[in-house]
């Protein structure tokens, strides 16, 4: 890394620190996000604990920030009604979006070889409601949504249509193609890139990025997930950020530091409270 690069500075804003993976060695992966110039990171919630986790490090940790949800792929372990919770966490100061929420046709029960066409039908409609329930709550606290869309473009699409004067959303860890981007423009979305840009096999998600302005992209990690080129199938954490930043921004013909830039003021004028 040469010293120019190390002034700029970049947002994870989609990271798992809550996870068992970091609780070893919190402080030096939160160091080594510092030294690459990753000065400000958004850990989201999975479920209540984890989301209860999220707020408690964004407490500790000046550069923490938190977004609070019931990951969709649990959906059939969530309470009933999860607005009470969600809306008394969304009241904090740190904590900047709701999410992630959304709906995930991809690991239904069947293609976990746990369950039945008729169980993948009872965990779609228990996502469609955990869904629903987070817009909710994310247009009474003002927040927007971080969304997390496998397979399921469609019903995500309809579902969000009645919120569409009341609240933006994020398509977390994008992996479509141009067309679905064009479609998500035309709402005046973001979409936000892991290190997923990085893989060699991942073309059609360049081609993707290659047609979305700046001012509609936001980077992230997804960590401990993705872990971008050279670290690919490592664990990855907020300081791999970087090396998805320098693909996308060859990509996107920019340099380091108005990609930096750009999506910085992009999370600003996305996650309110920042
Ligand atoms: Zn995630």
């Amino acid at each position: 890394m040469n010293s120019l690069e190390t002034q700029v500075v970049f947002y994870d804003t989609h990271a798992h620190l809550d996870y068992a993976d970091y609780a070893a060695d919190m402080e030096q992966v939160l160091a080594r996000a510092r030294a690459a110039g990753v000065s400000r990171i958004i850990t989201i919630g999975t479920s209540l604990t984890s989301s209860a986790r999220a707020i408690e490090l964004s407490e500790r940790h000046p550069e923490i920030y938190a977004a609070v949800a019931w990951h969709p792929n649990e959906a059939d372990q969530a309470p009933e009604d999860i607005r009470p919770a969600l809306a008394e966490m969304a009241k904090h100061p740190k904590v900047v979006a709701i999410g992630e929420t959304g709906l995930d046709y991809f690991y239904l029960p069947s293609a976990r070889g746990a369950g039945t066409a008729e169980d993948d039908l009872r965990h779609k409609k228990c996502q469609a409601r955990l869904f629903a329930q987070h817009l909710e709550v994310a247009a009474e606290a003002g927040l927007n949504c971080v969304i997390h869309q496998r397979s399921a473009l469609a019903d995500v699409l309809s579902q969000l249509a009645p919120f569409e004067q009341k609240l933006r959303v994020v398509f977390h860890c994008f992996g479509e193609n141009a067309s679905v981007a064009r479609q998500l423009l035309a709402k005046n979305w973001l979409m936000s890139f892991t290190g997923i840009a990085t893989f060699k096999n991942a073309q059609s998600v360049r081609e993707a990025l290659a047609s979305i302005p700046l001012q509609n992209l936001m980077l992230e990690t997804d960590c401990p997930y993705l872990a971008p080129v050279p670290n690919r199938g490592k664990r990855c954490e907020p300081a791999f950020l970087v090396d998805t930043a320098r693909v996308i921004a060859q990509v996107k013909q920019c340099s380091m530091a108005e990609l930096a830039t750009a999506t910085r003021a992009n999370a600003h004028e996305f996650f309110r409270k920042f």
